[in-house]
C-alpha cells in the first residue's frame, strides 16, 4: 500500500522566554509530519531554521513539492530519500522531517527501536545538558536552580557583558559547564580573551566562538587555548567536515541542519574518521525530533537534547526524561507516543 503523507503546524509555547545571541523567542512553530501505510504511522518533525531562511511556510512548500516521491514500497526508506535528494538541495529541516517519519515507520513495521536497527549494540547515551539561555544575572541564577536535576549545563554567551552570566552560574553551582557563543564574538582576539577566562572557571567545551566561515581564525584560537572548540553553525553538511577538522576539535550534529538520521549517521562516521569529537544537538523541538536524535545519541561523546524540555505543550512523550537522562528502551521506531490530553 502506498504511504500517505500529511503534516500539521504546531505552535510550541516555551516555559520561559529563550534568548541566545541572535534573539529571543517565546513561541516556536514546528511542523509534525505523518507517513501512514499498512496501518502504521511514522512521525517526523521539521523545526524550521530561521538562520537559514526556513519557515513553516517553506517547510510546507517543500513537503508539498516532494509528496509524490513518498510512494511505492513504504519500507524502501533509502529509495524515497534518494529520490527526494535528486530533486535538489536546501530545506534541511523539511528533509529531516521526512527522513525521521520514514525511519520511524520502518522501525515500527519491524517492531524494533531505531538504535537497534542502526546496529548500535548498547543503548547507553550521555545525559543531555540543560541550556541556560541569556538573561539577567539574577534570571540566570533562577534558571540554574531550576535545572538542579541536570548534571551538566550549557550556558549561552555571545552578547556584551556575557561573562557576568557565567559568573552568575558559577556563584550557585560547581557543575561541569559548556558554553555556546552562537557566533556572538566578533574578533579572534575577543574570542581568545573569553576562552582564556573560561579556562579559569572550568568550562569543558565552547561552541561556535566566531561567525561561521572563519576557520582560519578558529584554528588560530585552537593553537592558543586549551578548551575544545565545537563547530555548530559552521557545520551544515558532510561537505563542511574537512574544513572543520582543520580548525575545530568537535562538531555539533543536529538532524534539522543536516537533513535527518541518514545524513547525521554519515556525518558522525566521517567526523570520527577525521578525529573529531561528536555532540548531538537539537533545536527547539517536540519529543519527535528529540527522540529521533536520541536514537543515535549512543554514538556521541556529549549530547544537548533538551529542546523538548523547554516546551510547555509538547504533544508527544519520548526518550529524554526531566533530569536529562536519555532512556532508549525497546519501543519501536523513534519510540514516541502521543501525550495524553
Ligand atoms: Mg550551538
Amino acid at each position: 500500500m502506498t504511504p500517505a503523507l500529511t503534516w500539521s503546524v504546531v505552535e510550541l509555547r516555551l516555559k520561559r522566554v529563550f534568548t541566545i545571541a541572535r534573539g529571543s523567542r517565546s513561541v516556536v512553530p514546528t511542523v509534525i509530519v505523518r507517513v501512514t501505510a499498512d496501518g502504521v504511522t511514522g512521525f517526523g518533525e521539521a523545526s524550521p531554521l530561521a538562520r537559514y531562511g526556513e519557515s513553516v511556510e517553506s517547510v510546507a512548500g517543500f513537503l508539498g513539492s516532494v509528496a509524490g516521491e513518498i510512494g511505492g514500497d513504504p519500507s524502501d526508506t533509502d529509495g524515497m530519500l534518494d529520490r527526494i535528494d535528486r530533486l535538489g538541495t536546501g530545506n534541511a529541516s523539511a528533509r529531516a522531517a521526512l527522513d525521521i517519519a520514514l525511519h520511524d515507520w520502518a522501525g515500527k513495521r519491524l517492531g524494533v527501536p531505531l538504535w537497534k536497527h542502526f546496529g548500535i549494540t548498547a543503548p547507553d547515551a550521555p545525559p543531555t545538558s540543560m541550556t541556560i539561555g541569556i538573561d539577567t544575572p539574577s534570571g540566570v541564577v533562577g534558571k540554574v536552580l531550576e535545572a538542579e536535576a541536570f548534571g551538566v549545563l550549557k550556558v549561552k554567551m555571545g552578547v556584551p557583558g556575557d561573562r557576568e552570566l557565567v559568573e552568575a552560574v558559577r556563584s550557585v553551582t560547581s557543575k561541569p559547564l559548556r558554553v555556546d557563543a552562537n557566533e556572538g564574538w566578533n574578533t579572534r582576539e575577543e574570542a581568545l580573551g573569553h576562552l582564556r577566562w573560561l579556562e579559569g572557571v572550568g568550562v569543558e567545551l565552547v561552541e561556535q566562538p566566531l561567525p561561521a566561515g572563519r576557520a582560519d581564525d578558529v584554528a588560530w584560537l585552537r593553537e592558543r587555548s586549551g578548551i575544545p572548540l565545537y563547530a555548530d553553525e559552521d557545520l551544515r553538511g558532510y561537505a563542511d567536515l574537512a574544513g572543520i577538522a582543520r580548525a575545530y576539535d568537535g562538531v555539533n550534529v543536529k538532524l534539522m541542519k543536516c537533513g535527518g538520521l541518514r545524513q547525521a549517521r554519515k556525518i558522525i562516521a566521517a567526523a570520527r574518521s577525521l578525529g573529531l569529537k561528536v555532540m548531538i544537538g537539537c533545536m527547539i523541538e517536540t519529543s519527535v525530533g528529540i527522540s529521533a536524535a536520541a536514537q543515535i545519541a549512543p554514538l556521541a561523546d556529549v549530547t544537548d537534547l533538551d529542546g523538548s524540555l523547554l516546551v510547555d505543550n509538547d504533544p508527544f512523550v519520548g526518550a529524554v526524561a526531566g533530569d536529562g537522562t536519555i532512556a532508549l528502551g525497546q519501543r519501536p521506531g523513534i519510540g514516541v507516543a502521543e501525550a495524553p490530553r
